[in-house]
């Protein structure tokens, strides 16, 4: 009955390249020198760390030293709030996020928050959009930092960011994106975003996990996050991670050369999947933006069900989803994301997130829709709530 295994879920993570993998092959055992070191060993290791460091500032349009490498989006997150708020305390305490952000900069701005900082969350429409002029209502003259992430992890809404930076700019703000989603699959230049800081992460973009980049515009006052070691210009303590580094490299190299055409390929699976999912299963609402959207992000909520026994279902076929729900976890809250666009705790429970990426082929989105129907049908007649309308 299980045809091939089919991953739908490339927003949690992707497969490492295999030549991502061959170029970090030799950074284990021949090149294994501590970059830090004077002597060759050490040298040779520096050189690919600051190849790779090249190939990401050329992607960003930013210079190398503007590139901090870190252990991944969340880490970068986590230092842009902290190091922002930390050396900016003369000039203010109050920063700016929104209402779907990744929780890697929700619970940092948590966190200030009962230190003492002012934290203003702004919301966003129910297509996932945050309104400029919602960001420009509201900085105060203490405001020292903007964070709005480039596209949504859930629902794939694409963010006005260029025009937020323009805004944040103009009053002298820091502004910090989260580009999780984005470096690697679409167009992302530093300055056409308006942004001083920008998270990225290489599990996203096929290289290997635990290791990302944070960006930092040129004289942003950014304080120190890890003590210890000289490591980054002294901006980040910790040996480098040089396999993980280099694979980064790689990784952005070859997205640099692929993601136009990839994302052309994706567009088409997408559109089919939006098109076709409503035509099969009765009574589901696309959650995100129609078009201003993730090239690779699908995102329905399906009414009557919930989330986690459609994954399991799917599962047990061989297909790889992802959902918004939490039933089964400790939270029981279904996500933020769902929550802040404003569907009903019904429809936030209800949600099945697909999405694609560089191995995603037509058969795979056949598989799904053949299965879906079927399955969707089964839940609802278990359904209370399917019975009751
Ligand atoms: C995956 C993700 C992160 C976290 O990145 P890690 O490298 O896994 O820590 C942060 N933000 C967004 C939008 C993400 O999708």
């Amino acid at each position: 009955m299980e045809g091939p295994k089919v991953y739908l879920d490339y927003a949690a993570t992707t497969p490492t390249d295999p030549a991502v993998i061959a170029a970090m092959q030799p950074y284990f055992f021949d090149v294994f020198g501590n970059p830090s070191s004077i002597h060759s060993f050490g040298q040779a290791a520096k050189k690919g760390i600051e190849d790779a460091r090249q190939a990401l500032a050329s992607f960003l349009g930013a210079k190398p030293s503007e590139i901090i490498f870190t252990s991944g989006g969340s880490e970068s997150n986590n230092m842009s709030l902290f190091g922002v708020v930390s050396a900016n305390e003369k000039k203010g305490n109050h920063i700016i996020i929104t209402a779907i952000e990744h929780h890697a900069v929700l619970e940092p701005a948590k966190f200030l928050q009962k230190q003492g900082v002012e934290v203003t969350c702004v919301k966003v429409s129910k297509e996932g959009l945050v309104d400029p002029s919602d960001i420009k209502k509201a900085i105060t003259s203490k405001t020292i930092l903007i964070s709005v992430m480039h596209a949504n992890n859930e629902i794939g809404t694409i963010q006005p960011i260029a025009e937020i930076g323009r805004i944040a700019r103009k009053k002298g703000i820091y502004f910090h994106s989260d580009a999780v989603q984005t470096v690697g699959h679409i167009p992302v230049k530093v300055d056409e975003l308006n942004v001083d800081l920008l998270s990225l992460s290489a599990h996203k973009f096929y290289g290997p996990k635990g290791v990302g980049a944070l960006y930092v515009r040129k004289g942003t006052r950014i304080g120190t996050y890890l003590y210890g070691g000289d490591q980054e210009d002294g901006r980040r303590a910790s040996t480098h991670n040089t396999s993980g580094i280099v694979g980064l490299g790689k990784a952005i190299e070859l997205c640099q050369q692929q993601m136009d055409a990839e994302a052309k390929l994706q567009i088409q699976l997408r559109d089919a999947l939006i098109k076709e999912i409503p035509e099969k299963v009765p009574e589901v609402v696309l959650n995100g933006h129609p078009t201003q959207r993730l090239p690779n992000n699908v995102n329905f909520s399906i009414r009557y069900i919930e989330g986690e026994s459609l994954l399991l279902n799917l599962d047990m076929l061989g297909i790889a989803a992802s959902t918004g729900s939490a039933c089964t976890s400790t939270s029981l809250e279904p996500s933020h994301v769902l929550l802040a666009i404003g569907l009903p705790h019904e429809l936030a429970h209800g949600s099945l997130r697909l999405t694609l990426g560089r191995w995603s082929k037509k058969s795979d989105i056949e598989q799904l829709l053949r299965y879906l129907p079927e399955i969707v049908g089964k839940l609802r007649a278990m359904s209370p709530l399917y019975h009751k309308k």
